[in-house]
């Protein structure tokens, strides 16, 4: 599966959040829920257009999608250093393929800072020094070596050899990989590096239970750097999402109208973490289910099917296909179909985000 690692210095809020993450999942009877390891949890990803097609279809059941988040405690100052378990961890943040970044925005002088005042962007910073510097350590070792056979001579070799020493230079500066400029060429070789300031990010205010317009200035300090980064932020408060995600559906529903509220935050969360990873979903409506898939953005209609299972994708024929838009709108497939609004596409179709699809193909 997709997963997001989810970071941040100690007393954030990660532990907070990351379980109200998992006991909401948990209180879904329909999915069989469960948790890999205590730190890893795979959460339901919650999608209204899944109810619109229940409506239609009357499935025996309704299966959302699912991403994993996983909780990376124990990152702190001097972690690319060996302190405090650095390394351990550092590892940790290698194996997701998205981060989660929890910054605190809430002061209470209950709850210690590691710095001992609460002050977003120095926390960021913190955080943010500790990765570059780790993948500087990667990055060094790599460009050491290339730079010995560059001495051959070898053009391609010397090319490789100046990527590496920019990539270098962007870290000793601080600067995050993913923002580095990279031609198709350099692309695979950063991929090989698999650093951890190449991996998208996310930022999450923690912000005071009063707090949850995210007026504070604190929050404001954190948006803006996200946005110089092009990165976005989700206004969360952990304590009160620990708090609803203890209620069942309807309980919830009302004490989210009660705040004025469209949805809570950790689903605003996971929706955004979803789409950090780069997924989209498509649908299957059947009468014995009504059910989400999860693929990445591009994906073609055989790799597509071969979420489903592997014999879908060898045996690939053909696809019938209609978007989610049309399937409500004609009330359901046999309407689309008079309609003239299902297509059958072949091998080369780039799923759409919400094709309700049914494949055809060969046993
Ligand atoms: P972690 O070390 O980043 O995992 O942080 P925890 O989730 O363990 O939280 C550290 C402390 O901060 C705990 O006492 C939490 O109850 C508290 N905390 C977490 N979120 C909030 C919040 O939104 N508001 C307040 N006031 N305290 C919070």
């Amino acid at each position: 599966g997709f997963n997001c690692g989810i970071v941040g210095l100690p007393n954030v809020g990660k532990s907070t959040i990351f379980n109200a993450l998992t006991s909401a999942g948990a209180e879904s009877a329909n999915y069989p829920f469960c948790t890999i390891d205590p730190n890893v949890g795979i959460v339901q990803v919650p999608d209204e257009r899944l109810d619109r097609l229940a409506e239609i279809v009357h499935p025996e059941r309704i299966l959302p999608t699912t991403i994993e988040f996983v909780d990376i405690a124990g990152l702190v100052k001097g972690a690319s250093q060996g302190e405090g378990l650095g390394n351990q961890f550092l590892g940790h943040i290698r194996s997701v393929d998205a981060i989660v970044h929890v910054v605190r925005c809430f002061d209470d002088e209950n709850v210690v800072h590691v710095s001992g005042s609460v002050d977003p962007l120095r926390d960021i910073d913190i955080i943010q020094t500790e990765l570059a510097l780790a993948d500087l350590d990667s990055v060094d070792k790599k460009y050491q070596r290339v730079e010995k056979q560059a001495k051959s001579g070898d053009k391609k070799i010397k090319q490789e050899c100046e990527f590496y020493g920019r990539v270098k230079t962007a870290l000793e500066q601080g600067k995050p990989v993913r923002h580095l400029e990279v031609s198709d060429e350099e692309r695979p070789l950063l991929r090989d590096l698999h650093l951890l300031t190449d991996k998208p990010v996310l930022y999450v205010a923690n912000v005071a239970e009063d707090d949850l317009e995210g007026a504070h200035p604190f929050v404001a300090k954190v948006k803006e750097l996200a946005a110089s980064e092009g990165a976005r932020v989700v206004v969360i408060c952990g304590r009160i999402e620990a708090e609803i995600a203890e209620l069942d559906g309807d309980e919830k529903k009302a004490f989210l109208a009660d705040m004025g509220l469209a949805e809570s935050g950790l689903d605003r969360l996971i929706r955004m973490g979803y789409e950090l990873l780069g997924l989209i979903t498509y649908f299957t409506a059947g009468k014995k289910e009504v059910r989400a898939w999860t693929i990445p953005l591009g994906t073609k209609a055989p790799q597509a099917a071969g979420v489903i299972h592997s014999d879908f994708e060898k045996g690939f024929i053909r696809a019938e296909v209609i978007a989610y838009r049309d399937f409500i709108a004609a009330g359901g497939e046999a309407g689309a179909k008079e309609k003239g609004l299902m297509r059958l596409e072949g091998k080369e179709y780039v799923v759409q985000d919400g094709d309700v699809m049914h494949f055809r193909f060969n046993v």
